[in-house]
């Protein structure tokens, strides 16, 4: 098993991308804390867990320093170690739009959410990894933090480019101490509210024509990637921009 004992730390485990990388992590072995607003989504996460592993729910709002760091401190209460940052929780609100119509309160959300509460799940999640030798830390940025769009999520857009530029710095500080940093960079996920936008077959074509492999990325595979980063397969990927896009950033004109 790829993370076996490895103790991880999942924010925004109750849904989607989390959902699937808590499944995931108990296949290959890891114990558990799936962190998120959302009780009943984690619940949901965890009767999906493979029988026998150890996870538990901690109620967290990311954006805020004394959640996180009680957070951390349940971890190493309850397991007396952090290998595993998983800085994933984040938020896309319909009122995120052009930078001339996004109001100040959507942006401070947003920024607060996605870009806050990946610096504090650093800020507190470090020393305690420190305290047993080092370990993985993945911050959740996007594929927007690399393309702009013509369709804008401007608050969105900042707060993950924010979250590609800070994981950087932190893999090199801490490099030398055992902690590795990287930015995850996924592709559009099919998810329920991605699959109802679609529905219409003209917003389809317009979408799957920026996408090389002509369809939306399954959850799994982006927490197949999550595996490899949290894992010691991994080892020498530090500061890494790790793009799952399906080659939507490598693309300049795509097939028919
Ligand atoms: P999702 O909406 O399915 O799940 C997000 C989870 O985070 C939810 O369970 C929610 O309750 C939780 N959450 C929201 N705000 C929180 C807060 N303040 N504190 C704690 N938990 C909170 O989202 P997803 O599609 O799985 O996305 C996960 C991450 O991946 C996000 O950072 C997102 O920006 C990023 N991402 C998603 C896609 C995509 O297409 N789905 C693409 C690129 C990047």
């Amino acid at each position: 098993m790829r993370l076996k004992d490895k103790v991880a730390i999942i924010t925004g485990a109750g849904s989607g991308i989390g959902r699937q990388s808590a499944i995931r992590f108990a296949e290959e072995g890891a114990k558990l804390i799936l962190a998120d607003l959302n009780k009943n989504g984690v619940r949901e996460t965890i009767e999906q867990l493979v029988a026998g592993t150890e996870a538990e729910f901690v109620a967290v709002d990311v954006s805020k320093a004394a959640e996180v760091r009680a957070m951390v401190e349940h971890a190493e209460t309850r397991f007396g170690r952090l290998d595993v940052m998983f800085n994933n929780a984040g938020i896309m609100p319909d009122a995120d739009s052009s930078v001339i119509h996004t109001s100040e309160d959507v942006w401070d959300l947003v920024i607060n959410v996605n870009l806050k509460g990946v610096f504090l799940g650093c800020q507190y999640g470090i020393p305690t990894m420190l305290k047993s030798g080092g370990g993985s830390i993945i911050n959740v940025a996007s594929f927007v933090a690399l393309m702009g769009a013509a369709t804008p999520q401007i608050a969105y857009t900042a707060s993950k480019g924010g979250v590609l530029s800070m994981t950087r710095e932190i893999a090199v500080e801490f490099a030398r101490q055992g902690i590795r940093a990287n930015a995850l960079c996924p592709g559009p996920v099919r998810t329920p509210l991605l699959e109802e936008l679609l529905s219409e077959s003209k917003a389809r074509a317009r979408r799957m024509v920026h996408i090389p492999m002509g369809r939306l990325a399954e959850g799994q595979e982006i927490a197949n990637a999550v595996v490899f980063l949290a894992s010691d397969e991994s080892s020498y990927v530090n500061g890494a921009t790790f793009v799952v896009d399906g080659g939507i950033t490598a693309a300049y004109v795509t097939p028919e």
